[in-house]
């Protein structure tokens, strides 16, 4: 199973919480092509001083966001590499209608394509629920979940007895809005593969195993398939 052309890039789209990250790298291992995350790339080319690193730190030095077109770059840039002969998957980008747009000439000028672009979808209470809810020990850092891993009591950590503390982030209302700004900006995105007939909706919401197993499906259909 794999990518047939170069520069054929397969997109997995998902809000924070949908389980994004794991999915990608079995995804990308099952493709046999590599996984490559926008935000990983920018920190990469950050760290190694590259031009296109420099570029992004004089804006975020400005306290600006980096524009599309940079991203862009610095993906086309992977995708010369040689373990992307076969394309990638591609994990973070587009999240906006303008990125997609930019992604999609860059690569249309290379003769390459979004071959599919993968949605995995979990309702925005789960997405909630699952990014929500984390309490630390403010002594030893460990970590709690009012759901999932609760604490024996409220206030105070079960190994150290330390007193438990929510970061911002980690705030119900401040993840709510998180996710709500990720569905503004990447419905669109969405809705704009379905048009072109190349979207795979994916459940998130079950367990990890049947994503896998819907995922492999979703990249099985023969026009994903190398002949
Ligand atoms: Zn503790």
């Amino acid at each position: 199973m794999g990518l047939q052309q170069h520069d054929d890039v397969v997109l997995l789209l998902g809000a924070p919480g949908a389980g994004k990250g794991t999915q990608a790298r079995f995804l990308a291992s099952t493709l046999g092509v590599p996984h490559v995350a926008s935000g990983d790339l920018l920190r990469e080319h950050r760290q190694r001083g590259t031009k296109l690193g420099r570029a992004a730190q004089s804006y975020m030095d400005r306290g600006d966001l980096v524009p599309d077109s940079l991203v862009v770059d610095m993906l086309c840039d992977r995708l010369d590499r040689p373990d992307a002969r076969r394309g990638a998957l591609l994990d973070g980008f587009p999240r906006t209608l303008p990125q997609a747009q930019s992604l999609e000439d860059r690569l249309a000028r290379r003769g390459g394509q979004v071959r599919v672009a993968i949605y995995v979808e979990v309702p925005m209470d789960v997405l909630v629920e699952r990014l929500a809810g984390r309490w630390l020990c403010k002594r030893c850092q460990a970590s709690y979940h009012e759901v999932f891993n609760p604490a024996r009591r409220a206030d105070r950590c079960d190994s150290c007895g330390g007193e438990l503390y929510q970061r911002s982030d980690d705030k119900r209302e401040v993840v709510a809005n998180r996710v709500a700004v990720y569905l503004r900006d990447t419905l669109p995105v969405v809705e704009r593969y379905e048009r072109q007939g190349i979207l795979r909706r994916v459940d998130g919401d079950q367990p990890i195993e049947a994503v896998r197993a819907a995922l492999l499906r979703a990249v099985a259909e023969p026009e994903v398939v190398a002949a």
